[in-house]
């Protein structure tokens, strides 16, 4: 296993009910060291841009709206297999099937309203990173 690097997205559904830091204080406990964070406001263009992938299915109307409501917390994690790891951190995309424990079965409140992004590849987790951090030599 190797020490890698992954981004995740704390979205505006937890900035906005205040789980930033339960959040936060998931990630130190499962050992992600914080090398790289920003405060957004995403414009619609910028969520259209990060979540191109889903650009053909029905929810991506919804789902970019959504992300550029309100104020997100962008971090880049770091640790071993951090891909992965966070993806398991994180749980099920949907809450309804997420794992006890998870960050979306304690704080997601629907499908589209899941708390966190995260990386799903080491591909996705290299142009992510990018996409938010372009230029910026990380800690
Ligand atoms: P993310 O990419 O945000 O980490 P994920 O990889 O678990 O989530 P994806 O399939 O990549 O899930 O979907 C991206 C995001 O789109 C989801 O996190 C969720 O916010 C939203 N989404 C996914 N499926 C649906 C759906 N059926 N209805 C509404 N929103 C959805
Ligand atoms: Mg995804």
């Amino acid at each position: 296993m190797a020490t890698e690097r992954t981004l995740t997205i704390i979205k505006p559904d937890a900035v906005a009910a205040g789980h930033i830091g339960d959040i936060i204080k998931i990630f130190e406990a499962s050992q992600f060291m914080i090398v790289a964070a920003r405060l957004v406001r995403l414009s619609k263009k910028e969520a259209e841009g990060f979540y191109a992938v889903h650009r053909s299915k029905g929810f991506f109307e919804s789902l970019t709206n959504f992300m550029s409501s309100g104020s997100a917390l962008v971090m880049v994690l770091e640790g071993e297999n951090a891909i992965a790891r966070l993806r398991e951190v994180m749980g099920a995309t949907n809450p309804a099937n997420a794992a006890p424990g998870t960050i979306r079965k304690l704080y997601a409140t629907s499908i589209e309203h899941n708390a966190v992004h995260g990386s799903d590849a080491p591909e996705t987790a290299a142009y992510e990173i990018g996409y938010f951090f372009p230029g910026v030599a990380l800690v």
